[in-house]
């Protein structure tokens, strides 16, 4: 898979920076109307949600705080189990604060589903979800997800926090693999 130009592994751009950057902006606009000036705790989960967390927080016009966990889901090869394990715990008392986590993307939805039963135990006043890509075609659980910045095909995508074999986080777009590199 070693390859000089990252460039060169990239079958093709599915969201370039400007139309995240605007979609991103919309989301920010939306949760601003709806948190009508009470602070917000942004949770991130790590490490993929790190650009949307970046970009959607600088959008808010809200007062946020920010705060991370990162999980591990168990499972075979790269299908999610829905068995999670933290990493990562968050260090912020979620006692009456509205929770709004964070993330790059749903697939089976196994993991946001336990992270928000979780998060709703330590006595939260909401939590809501924000999520830059979902793909409804993967989904095993019913999730109430209240911001989507876009439904995408079942396919394998990289880029914007996303990673393959933990590269293509730092491109600024959205994009699939060629199958020469996961081949
Ligand atoms: P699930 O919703 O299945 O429990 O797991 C979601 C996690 O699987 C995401 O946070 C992400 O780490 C990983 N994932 C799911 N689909 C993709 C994808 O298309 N590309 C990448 N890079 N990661 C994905
Ligand atoms: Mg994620
Ligand atoms: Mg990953």
């Amino acid at each position: 898979m070693d390859s000089q130009d990252v460039q060169a592994d990239l079958k093709h751009v599915l969201y370039t920076k400007e139309q995240i950057q605007t979609r991103v902006a919309e989301l920010a606009a939306q949760i601003d109307a709806d948190y009508q000036g009470r602070d917000v705790l942004l949770v991130g989960v790590l490490k993929g949600a790190v650009m949307i967390m970046a970009d959607l927080s600088r959008a808010l016009h809200s007062h946020v705080t920010m705060d991370w966990m990162a999980v591990s889901s168990y499972g075979s090869g790269t299908q999610s189990s829905g068995v999670v394990r933290i990493l990562k715990d968050l260090e912020t008392d979620l006692m009456g604060k509205h929770v709004l986590i964070v993330e790059d993307i749903i697939d089976s939805g196994l993991t946001l589903s336990w992270l928000r039963a979780n998060l709703m135990s330590r006595g939260p006043a909401s939590v809501e979800i924000c999520t830059l890509l979902r793909k409804p075609a993967a989904a095993k659980v019913e999730i109430d997800v209240k911001y989507v910045g876009y439904e995408i095909p079942n396919e394998f995508v990289v880029g914007y926090g996303l990673d393959f074999a933990e590269r293509y986080r730092n491109l600024d777009f959205i994009g699939t693999l060629a199958p020469h590199v996961y081949e």
